[in-house]
C-alpha cells in the first residue's frame, strides 16, 4: 500500500517528535510539524501525539490555543496515534493524577507506572493483528482498565517489576484512536506506524 497521498501532522511542541517524522517518511507519508495555531489551517489525514512530558505538552497546547481545536478534530474522527505521553493526553481517566487532558479515549492510565528503578526497559511482544514488535518503555504509563469498545492490542509481563506483576495493557485501539505506552519511533520496526497509516487511508 502506498501512503504518498497522506498528510500527517506531528505535534512538535515538546518531546520525541522527530523520530516519528522519520518513521512516517520512511513509509512514504508526507509529514508536517504542528507547533502553533496557524499550522492547523490545513486539512490533514492523521495526528501523532509523541512521547515526552504530558503535563508540559498539555500546558503548551492550552497556552498556544491549540487544545480545543485538536480535541474537536479527534472527537470528530481524525485518526490519532498517541505514544507514551500521547497516551496520557488521550486517556479519559488518570488513576494517579487529578488532571485529564483530551480525555477522548475510554481507558484508565497510571502515569510513571513502572517506578524509578525500572523506569526504562526494552522487550519484544506480540501485538494483535501485527505480530512481534520491539517495545522501548521510558518512564512509561500503563493502561489499567479499558472501557466498552476498546480493543486491547498488546499486554506485557514485566517480571522484574514489583509494582506491576500481572500482564499490563500497553497498546489499545478505539475507533479512530491508537495508543501505546511504549515508544515505537525509537526502534527500527515500522509495523505500528504502518498500522496507523492504514487507519488514515
Ligand atoms: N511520564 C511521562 C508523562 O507522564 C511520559 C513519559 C514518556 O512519554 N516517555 O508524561
Amino acid at each position: 500500500m502506498s501512503f504518498s497521498n497522506l498528510k500527517i501532522g506531528v505535534l512538535a511542541v515538546q518531546g520525541a517528535f522527530i523520530e516519528h517524522e522519520y518513521a512516517l517518511q520512511s513509509l512514504g507519508a508526507n509529514v508536517f510539524e504542528i507547533r502553533q495555531l496557524k499550522d492547523l489551517n490545513c486539512d490533514f489525514d492523521g495526528l501523532i501525539l509523541p512521547g515526552g512530558e504530558s503535563t508540559v505538552q498539555s500546558k503548551l497546547l492550552r497556552d498556544l490555543k491549540m487544545f480545543d481545536l485538536l480535541q474537536e478534530k479527534i472527537q470528530k474522527g481524525l485518526p490519532v496515534f498517541g505514544t507514551c505521553a500521547g497516551l496520557i493526553l488521550l486517556a479519559q481517566n488518570l488513576s494517579n493524577d487529578a488532571a485529564t487532558h483530551f480525555a477522548t479515549l475510554p481507558v484508565t492510565v497510571r502515569r510513571n507506572a513502572y517506578g524509578r528503578q525500572l523506569g526504562s526497559f526494552h522487550t519484544v511482544s506480540e501485538v494483535k493483528n501485527i505480530g512481534l514488535v520491539p517495545m522501548t518503555f521510558i518512564r512509561a504509563p500503563i493502561i489499567e482498565s479499558v472501557g466498552d469498545g476498546v480493543e486491547i492490542l498488546a499486554s506485557v509481563k514485566n517480571e522484574g517489576n514489583e509494582m506491576c506483576c500481572d500482564n499490563q495493557i500497553v497498546a489499545v485501539q478505539y475507533q479512530n484512536q491508537l495508543a501505546v505506552s511504549f515508544h515505537p519511533e525509537l526502534d527500527n520496526d515500522r509495523q505500528i506506524h504502518r498500522h496507523f497509516l492504514e487507519m488514515c487511508c
